[in-house]
Parts: structure tokens; C-alpha cells; sequence
């Protein structure tokens, strides 16, 4: 079975490190740890491109995969985007959620796009309109990374030596 991770880096201390990995069920669960984020909510997105030679603006726009609508009706999330992660005042964060419509193989897959975490919470009124979907964004990224084909989870030292 495929398994995808993403270690995110950004502006400041940002850090994290998100696993993708497919369940019995068909769904993605997706888990993450981040450290040193200004505290609050944080929007989570896949954006098109693996291509970060301009942070992640040159990850293009928000990705929309086509199955997106039966996605919506399962996890009441709209397209693109991964949830909300919750910061505390310390920085830490953990993610923990599970997704239908997302893949890790095929035309279709998220490896190889960029996972963009942004300043501020995702506005779902505004996911629908035209710009929230071309920029994909609600809010500067403050940490990114291209997701990776990964075999076997990494080791939680990883996250402790970048702290
Ligand atoms: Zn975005």
C-alpha cells in the first residue's frame, strides 16, 4: 500500500511533518505534527504543483480533484482542502483526519503536489467563488512541502531534533 508524507517548512521556526496513508475503508487519514506556528487556526490545502522554487506561490492554484463533490457530501469539505489545524499558544499542533477525496496513485494522485499550510483559517462561504478557488488561498502560506512517496513512517526523533 502507498503511503505519502510531507515535511513542511516555511517561514520562521514553522515545521511539521503530515502522513498520508489509505484506509481499509478507502478513505485517506491524513496525521500531522507541526511545531513553532503562530498560534491559531490554520487553513491546510493541496496546491497543483510540486514546484516551490518560489515558496508556495509557484505550487499554483488550489488542487481540485474531479471526484470532489462525493468528497463534499462524506467529509462536508470542500475541494482542496484538508481541514483546519488548531494551534495552541505554544505553536504545537497535531492534524487527524480522514478524507475521501484524495488519492495516492493514478492521474488523480497528491504526491508530488505541494501541501501549503496557510496564516489563516479557510473561509468554506468564500470556497466556491472564483478566487478562492484560481488563488487557493485565505491567507500567506506560512508552511509547505511537496508530498512524498514515503516506505515507512519516519521516526518521531525527526520532529524533536528540528524543534
Ligand atoms: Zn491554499
Amino acid at each position: 500500500m502507498v503511503k505519502a508524507i510531507c515535511v513542511l517548512t516555511g517561514y520562521l521556526r514553522a515545521f511539521g511533518v503530515v502522513r498520508f496513508e489509505l484506509n481499509e475503508g478507502g478513505y485517506l487519514t491524513i496525521k500531522g505534527e507541526f511545531s513553532g506556528l503562530p498560534p491559531g487556526k490554520h487553513g491546510l490545502h493541496v496546491h497543483s504543483f510540486g514546484d516551490i522554487t518560489n515558496d508556495w506561490i509557484s505550487a499554483g492554484p488550489l488542487y481540485i480533484p474531479t471526484n470532489k463533490m462525493q468528497g463534499m457530501q462524506q467529509d462536508k469539505r470542500h475541494a482542496g482542502d484538508l481541514g483546519i489545524v488548531n494551534t495552541s499558544e505554544d505553536g504545537l499542533a497535531k492534524l487527524d483526519v480522514a478524507v475521501s477525496h484524495f488519492h495516492l496513485t493514478g492521474i488523480h494522485s497528491i504526491i508530488g503536489r505541494t501541501l501549503v499550510l496557510h496564516q489563516n483559517e479557510d473561509d468554506s462561504g468564500k470556497a466556491d467563488k472564483e478566487e478562492s478557488i484560481t488563488t487557493g488561498s485565505n491567507g500567506s502560506g506560512i508552511a509547505w512541502g511537496v508530498i512524498g512517496i514515503c516506505q515507512s513512517n519516519i521516526s518521531e526523533e525527526v520532529l524533536e531534533e528540528n524543534n
